[in-house]
């Protein structure tokens, strides 16, 4: 009969926050084994940790899907590729007036980071004029954060968009090495990676995180976890997947709100100190553990996702503050 190792979750935070070592791999795969009558307890340990970095501060990104579908990859995941049949907008890249509404409503809901998102492989050099011309302009007229996510970079392309003032860039390493094939057969595990060295190289800060409920393994969720620390993402957006009916993975029913804390929790221990965000599927998933989400995460995406809904921003609102949290304060101009 399997014996169930336990972990003293508290005495585990006391390690991270006495300086010691972050979450092993096998107290990772303890976090996401954890029994539902322990979840409190694991929770505890990672709101302690969340709490010794970010405070009870949340931080709010809005993002823009600038330019939908017609993708010629085939993320088994994604509504946007071209195996989906799945019934959204496609349309190309918006224009500089939409693009810079979209930072003017991030600028006013309060999110301290706007992310621009475009579908595709990768930019195209004439895109990259674009948006560089637009990121600058965002950046003379609002005091917020810019992080685009525009697939596979080039060293002179994330040049040119580090000389625009570019923040961050997104790019998910999405899930293990080993699970990866499994999930996509038009780049490799090794092509995401190239990308999110070559956005740090030029000092960009780099958001790479992963999507969780695709049929991964509790071992492949620990090894994308690890890996995203050893790369040094700072920030590490959790997704939970959202089976689109349309994607090869329409039927992949697997998550429930318990393993959705248990991974965010597990997350927060591996990568005690960066930001972490409840990133697509939060609604549809943790449902109505939502708030639970933030002892362990510190970032949620406010409005909608790339092609489906989000709750409305009030919502959001009210739950932050219901919390006793709040929300975090933008950086000032230039900052
Ligand atoms: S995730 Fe990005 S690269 Fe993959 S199919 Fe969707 S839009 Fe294309």
């Amino acid at each position: 009969m399997e014996t169930q190792v336990r972990f003293d979750w508290a005495a585990i935070a006391d390690r991270i926050l006495s300086g010691g070592e972050a979450a092993t791999a096998e107290e990772a795969l303890g976090a996401l084994r954890c029994p539902d009558e322990e979840l409190l307890d694991l929770l505890a340990a990672a709101y302690r940790v969340r709490r010794h970095y970010f405070g009870n501060r949340v931080h709010l990104h809005l993002l823009l899907n600038a330019q939908s579908g017609l993708c010629p990859e085939d993320c088994h995941y994604c509504s946007q590729s071209r195996i989906s049949r799945a019934q959204i907008a496609r349309y190309p890249m918006q224009s500089r007036e939409t693009i810079l509404a979209g930072a003017e409503r991030a600028f006013q809901l309060g999110a301290a980071t706007f992310c621009i998102v475009t579908s595709g492989r990768g930019p195209s050099d004439r895109h990259i004029d674009f948006l560089c011309e637009v990121v600058r302009e965002i950046k003379a007229r609002f005091p917020i954060k810019v992080c685009c996510c525009l697939g596979l970079l080039r060293p002179d392309q994330a040049e040119r968009l580090k000389q625009a003032g570019v923040d961050r860039y997104n790019h998910n390493l999405n899930t293990s090495r080993r699970f990866t094939p499994r999930i996509v057969t038009t780049h490799t595990y090794e092509d995401r990676l190239q990308t999110a060295r070559t956005v740090q190289q030029v000092g960009i800060g780099l958001c790479s995180g992963a999507i969780f409920g695709m049929g991964e393994t509790d071992e492949d969720i620990v090894e994308v976890a690890l890996a995203l620390r050893e790369l040094g993402a700072e920030s590490i957006p959790v997704n939970f997947l959202h089976p689109i009916a349309g994607t090869p993975l329409e039927n992949q029913w697997a998550l429930t709100p318990q393993r959705c804390l248990k991974i965010l929790a597990m997350m927060r221990l591996v990568n005690p100190d960066r930001e972490i965000r409840i990133a697509g599927g939060r609604e549809l998933h943790l449902r109505t553990l939502q708030p639970l989400g933030l002892y362990a995460a510190n970032s949620i995406f406010i409005g909608d996702y790339l092609t489906t809904k989000g709750q409305a921003p009030e919502a959001d609102y009210r739950m932050i503050q219901d919390l006793g949290f709040e929300v975090e304060t933008r950086p000032e101009r230039g900052g």
